[in-house]
This record gives C-alpha cells, structure tokens and sequence, in this order.
C-alpha cells in the first residue's frame, strides 16, 4: 500500500552494492504472532523491491536454517536476498539468543536501516548486533537520528511543536520533553480534552483519561513555569456519534453534554496556522481529530497544509501524521517525513533506543 520505508532503504543497499557486498536483507511486515502466516510473507517486497533495484531480489523460504545459509553461502558480491518474514519465529521479538545466534552467525558486517523499530530491543535489532559485537547505522537511520538531535538541539527558534492523537497517557513524556525546547506547544485531537477538562471546561462526552486530569494540570503549571506557551482548541467539530454521516456542529470554547468534540475548528486552524507562520521549526505527532472519518478530517488536513505552505523546517512523525501529509499529496514540502512513529516518540522522550545504543560505528 505505501512503499516509503522500502524507498527508504535503497540508498543504504546501492552503498552495500558499489561496496561489492553479498546483501542479505532482513525485515518484517505485521504481527504474525510467532508462526508462518502466508499473508505476511515478505514476497510482494521482494517482488517489489527487484523492481526497484532493476535487479532480481530473491527470496529465502525461512529466515533461519541450512537451506537459507546454503543461499547466503552461494551469493555473489553484488547480490541480494531477503530473509522471509522474521516475526515467523517467536524469537524475533522475545530476542532469544538462540534465535540470534541462528539468525546472524554467519553474517560479517550488520547494518541497521529500520528506524521505525529502533526502540525495539528485538533479536534483529539487539541481539545480532550484541553476538557481533558490531554493527553501522544505515544511512535512512542515520538520517532520521540527524533530523530528530538537529530538531532538538539545534534547530532555530521559534519552534512550535504540535501534538495530537487520541490519548495523553501515550505522550506525556514527550510533552514533558517538549517544554524543553519547544517555545509553543499546539494541542489537539483526543488528548485535548483531558487538558481541557483539567482547565475545568465542559467538555461533553469528549474522550478523557480521567485518571490522567492531575497529569494534565501539572504539565499546564509546568509549561507556565517554563515560559512554554501551551494552546488548546478554542473550537471544535462536535457530533454525538463518532461516525460518517452523523449530523455535525461546531461549538465555541464548551462542549454540550451528549456531544462529543472529534475535531479542531475553524477558529482553531486559524489561531495554530498563525503559530505555524511566525515560527521557524515545526514538529508535528499525531492527528487533530478522527481524520479517518471525512466529517473530522478537516483539522489535520489543514494543519498538513499550513505546515506544507509554510517555509519552516518541518518535520512530521506518527503514521497517521504522515498519512494525512500523504493523502493531500504534500510530502514534498514538508522537510522530514519519520518512517518510525514510536521510535520518533521514543526519541523525542528523552529516551535512548536500544537498537541505535548498541551500534558501534555511525554510518554505513
Ligand atoms: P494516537 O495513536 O494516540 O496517535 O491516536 C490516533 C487516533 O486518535 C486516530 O485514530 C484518531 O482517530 C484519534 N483521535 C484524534 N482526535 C480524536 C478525538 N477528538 N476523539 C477521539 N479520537 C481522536
């Protein structure tokens, strides 16, 4: 459906190839649970990716085992395999050293592309390199690790950060994180309402993690102490269903009881486009309202033009983000697309990824 992360990767491979590598590439696609399950099998990307490379791609049956290490031993320099789906095996994600040791003993070099498993502390992405005792980042991951220190460290104020998605709980570390760089934090979607409600406001049946309102206000105090500005949705696009087709309203500052707010308003689009324009840096995770329905789609779609239209460094991270950015065709303007929601977070968190840490050498 969407081959950003196999695009990703090409560079990294072509480098392996003007090296004169035997390349075998390891990935995964869904969550098969442990056992071989046809329709995860990494055949389409392999297919997909032979096209291209213009080169043929082929495919191991198993990504352990003597017919699979009979293959890697007949490749020559400049050929490529990839390994079939890696979450086949419960040992991928349980990182059994067994596993592992199965997985990678035979391999000289280990380069990791994958960003968007970073924090994943799984066999392919810890284990292989701890056996090794070595391992390079490739150059997508390279990239993104770049992007992300440069966003944080060194990008130019003002930066605005905004935030979305359905719940508080998953971003509090990265908002807590964010009042240490960010001069305005925009926040919408789902999550907006626990902050609301923690400001007192009626906010209807609006989604609310009620054990989380103490967590809110102090991240409230918090940003105030900081000098943060932190904005909320001064409008929104209420129905009293979260479903296509439902009569829709807009309400001003209160939500009415029975109805639920399930997008940012016009007013809203407006007053964040506005901290969009003044700022110099913007970082965007999460969308602003349910935009998988067409009624609430209007707010993060905006918000992806705006930061599209705007001449800020721009980068955008979370799948639905990054979706939403895609489905209005305006990739090309945004700075940085992340090809790791979770992983970016993670980052953006503070936290240290257990898939960069054990890596020895920056750069392919
Ligand atoms: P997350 O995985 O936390 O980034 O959340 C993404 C989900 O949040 C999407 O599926 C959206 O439909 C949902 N979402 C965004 N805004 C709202 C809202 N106002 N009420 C309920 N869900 C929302």
């Amino acid at each position: 459906m969407d081959d950003t992360r196999i695009q990703g990767v090409l560079p990294t491979i072509d480098l392996a190839l003007q090296k004169k590598a035997k390349i075998v590439l390891a990935s995964h696609l869904g969550r098969p649970g442990g056992k071989r399950r046809e329709e995860f099998s990494l055949r389409p990307v392999a297919h997909h990716l032979s096209s291209l490379m213009k080169q043929d791609v082929d495919i191991t049956e198993d990504c352990i085992g003597i017919q699979v290490e009979q293959k890697i031993q007949n490749l020559k320099p400049g050929q490529i395999i990839l390994l079939e789906n890696l979450r086949f095996h419960e040992g991928e994600i349980s990182n059994d050293p067994n596993f592992s040791y199965q997985l990678g003993k035979w391999a000289q070099e280990y380069v990791n592309d994958a960003f968007g498993t970073a924090h994943r502390a799984h066999a392919s992405t810890l284990g292989v390199p701890q056996l090794l005792g070595k391992g390079a980042t490739g150059l997508l991951m390279e990239r993104e690790l770049d992007v992300l220190s440069k966003v944080m460290s060194d990008s130019e104020p003002p930066r605005v950060a905004i935030l979305g998605g359905a719940k508080i709980s998953d971003k509090i570390e990265v908002i807590d994180n964010f009042l240490g760089f960010a001069d305005t934090i925009l926040v919408g979607g789902g999550m907006a309402y626990t902050f609301l409600r923690a400001l007192g406001k009626d906010v209807g049946k609006s989604i609310v993690e009620r054990d989380k309102i103490g967590v809110a206000r102090d991240l409230i105090e918090s940003a105030k102490s900081r000098q943060v500005t932190l904005k909320f949705p001064i409008d929104h696009v209420i129905a009293e269903k979260c479903e296509s087709g439902v009569n829709t309203e807009i309400s001003e500052d209160t939500i009415p009881a029975n109805w639920m707010g399930l997008d940012i308003g016009p007013r809203t689009i407006q007053e964040f486009g506005e901290e969009i324009r003044q700022a110099r840096t913007v970082i965007w995770n999460g969308p602003l309202g349910v935009f998988e329905i067409e009624e609430f789609a209007l707010g993060t779609l905006g918000i992806a033009r705006l930061i599209a239209n705007s001449d800020v460094f721009s980068v955008v991270g979370g799948g639905d983000s990054v979706a939403a950015v895609r489905k209005s065709n305006l990739h090309s303007q945004i700075t940085h697309l992340c090809t790791g929601g979770g992983a970016s977070l993670e980052f953006l968190a503070g936290k240290k990824l257990a898939g960069v840490e054990v890596l020895t050498r920056r750069g392919a």
